[in-house]
């Protein structure tokens, strides 16, 4: 008997805990009969909804549920599933507040029943997820803007690389296409320099026969004056061809050098001399140009360069003035210099005129025959030779330019090379 007796006060004694657990639970807890009526409402029930127990006990639970979700039947969803299985586990739904504010709540519903067996009801446990699931709804909304960013990036990024692609194909298209002009430019050039030749050769060599045999009084006054103009022509004509053939070889790599050592003050002088009979409007001063050791290059090209400098001196002076031409030891080199007293050139042009056709732009230009590639091939020729091109001048008081060659005890060179092997671009 005390057995018995001690049992029944610990179990009130459990029966108290729980009742004082449920009534102070967090969650709303509550406690339905048959007909769904509200039977118990803790206070975790009055602080979620608002409602105190009297104004809710022995009202219908539909009380809380949404007018929405009356409407899709979920209260004889929820019925037919507790019947079914007894229990429903953390559906996920929404209730509202007294003061109409829509919750999201997991709900969790077991029927109850009697010591016979006999359902007297249910309960049912709300907790509160509202924050949760706002948060968990804030995390997907930036997980798929995060997404969508990543989309358009990654669809930025393949059609930039789509373009890039497109122009390097584009380039490599028009590389492809320059080159072959490029082929076709020297052919062409090299071809029409050679055919050239040879007819200017004849009729050059024909003029100068007939002007230098004509049996006296053969011509008239105009007629001999005319054959002067064609001879002048022809020389200016042979002589841009040969220019065109020689930028052609430098740029090919083609240009073939002769080095050797030679007479370097020798080779000016006699240059010197010709042109002193050539060009008698000018006078032609030569100094320094005796015992001057050897230079290594090939004489052809120095020459070459020679007459471009002795021409350009006497095309941009005016008449009478003087030319110079003087040779120096320097270091271990010879400094060769032609003066003149003419137009001189501007500082801003002076390292322009070594460039592929640039003339420069003045009044009288169109008086001075020329193509503007005389200085580019000479500073080719002379840096293969391993020396230098420069100048210095004065706008309207003339003009001097340099050009170095190493000595020939200097240098221990070979005897041939082609010039694009250096100083070609
Ligand atoms: P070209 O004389 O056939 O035009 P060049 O390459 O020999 O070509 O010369 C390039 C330019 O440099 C010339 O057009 C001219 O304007 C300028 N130039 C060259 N030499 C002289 C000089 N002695 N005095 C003034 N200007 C010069």
């Amino acid at each position: 008997m005390a057995q018995e007796a001690e049992s029944a006060r610990s179990a009130m004694q459990r029966d108290r805990q729980l009742a004082a657990i449920t009534a102070d639970s967090a969650d709303a807890i509550v406690m339905l009969d048959n007909d769904g009526l509200i039977q118990t409402w803790n206070r975790g029930a009055e602080l979620l909804f608002g409602y105190t127990a009297n104004q809710v006990i022995g009202k219908h639970f539909q009380l809380l549920v949404p007018k929405s979700q009356q409407a899709s039947g979920e209260i004889e969803r929820l019925n037919q599933q507790l019947a079914e299985r007894g229990y429903i586990r953390n559906m996920l739904t929404q209730r509202l507040t007294k003061e109409g504010k829509l919750l999201t709540v997991e709900v969790t519903r077991t029927l109850l029943r009697d010591e016979a067996g006999n359902i007297v009801g249910s309960s049912a446990i709300l907790h509160d997820v509202t924050e949760r699931e706002r948060a968990q709804a804030q995390i997907r909304e930036m997980n798929r803007h995060l997404e969508s960013l990543v989309a358009e990036r990654t669809r930025e990024l393949s059609e930039a690389n789509e373009r890039l692609r497109q122009r390097q194909r584009e380039l490599e298209k028009a590389n492809a296409e320059l080159l072959q002009l490029d082929e076709l430019k020297s052919e062409f050039v090299s071809l029409v320099s050679h055919e050239l030749r040879a007819p200017l050769t004849n009729i050059s060599g024909s003029l100068q026969l007939l002007l230098a045999d004509e049996p006296a009084n053969m011509l008239t006054p105009n007629q001999r004056e005319m054959l002067v103009l064609a001879n002048e022509q022809t020389d200016h004509l042979t002589r841009l061809v040969k220019s065109v053939l020689n930028v052609a070889r430098i740029e090919s790599g083609q240009m073939p050098l002769s080095q050797q050592a030679f007479d370097l003050a020798n080779l000016i002088k006699r240059n010197l001399e010709q042109w002193r009979l050539y060009d008698t409007s000018h006078v032609w001063v030569g100094t320094q140009l005796t015992n001057l050791p050897s230079v290594w290059g090939d004489p052809d090209r120095v020459e070459e360069v020679l007459t471009n400098l002795f021409d350009n001196a006497s095309k941009y002076s005016r008449a009478e003035e003087t030319i110079c031409v003087d040779a120096q030891v320097m270091e271990k080199q010879i400094v060769v210099t032609v003066t003149d007293q003419g137009v001189g050139i501007a500082a801003a042009e002076l390292e322009k005129i070594f460039d592929k056709f640039h003339r420069v732009e003045r009044g009288d230009a169109r008086q001075t025959y020329g193509y503007g590639l005389g200085l580019y091939i000479s500073r080719k020729f002379i840096q293969a030779m391993g020396g230098e091109l420069w100048a210095h001048s004065q706008h309207g008081t003339g003009s001097t330019f340099y050009f170095s060659l190493p000595l020939a005890s200097n240098l221990n060179a070979p005897r041939t090379s082609l010039l694009g092997a250096r100083g070609a671009d």
